[in-house]
């Protein structure tokens, strides 16, 4: 069995603003205990209080692992148990991910633009797709390592801190 993670994803940062998005976040999640400072700078261990950002209290023996800060330019992947089709918000058309990979690829290139969905020739932002699991590209993410199911309060937390959109990202590496 692979590692899980869960990133949470923020979609509207740009570039230029991840860093110091990131570094106000991370001083909040420190300031409440979610997280503590870890040996290399973008690394947190679970803090004392991190219970406050699960579903439930957890009680298995093995904690939570790492949160990893990432500033760059990132697929954020469910890892092994992605879907081969993605739907299209509009219409629900499937769209295979043969077709969609050079649309992530130019992304990745730094190209933007919407693709067309072939079912209604609508211009679909990378983001919008119904990816199912979710996928999210951004360039600011906070993976969780092992850590219990965040709750949708601390997900919606992070999000008010951001004031952008985020991107729950839910995966096994
Ligand atoms: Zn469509």
């Amino acid at each position: 069995m692979g590692a899980g993670f869960q990133s949470i994803v923020d979609v509207d940062a740009t570039a230029g603003e991840a860093r110091d998005l990131a570094t106000a976040t991370t001083t909040w999640l420190v300031e409440s205990g979610i997280v503590v400072p870890g040996a290399a700078g973008t690394r947190y261990a679970p803090g004392e209080r991190y219970h406050d950002a699960l579903v439930e209290p957890w009680r298995g023996a093995v904690g939570p692992d790492a949160l990893e800060v990432v500033t760059e330019r990132t697929v954020f992947h469910p890892g092994a148990n992605h879907s081969d089709e993605v739907q299209c918000p509009c219409c629900g058309s499937l769209v295979g991910m043969d077709e969609l990979s050079a649309v992530i690829g130019a992304w990745y290139d730094g190209d933007a633009t919407p693709a067309a969905c072939p079912g209604c020739d609508g211009g679909v932002g990378i983001n919008d797709w119904a990816w199912d699991p979710a996928w999210a590209f951004g360039h600011l993410g906070f993976t969780f390592h092992s850590w219990p199911p965040l709750s949708r309060e601390f997900v919606a937390k992070v999000a008010a801190r951001l004031d952008h959109r985020v991107i729950l990202v839910d995966g096994y590496l």
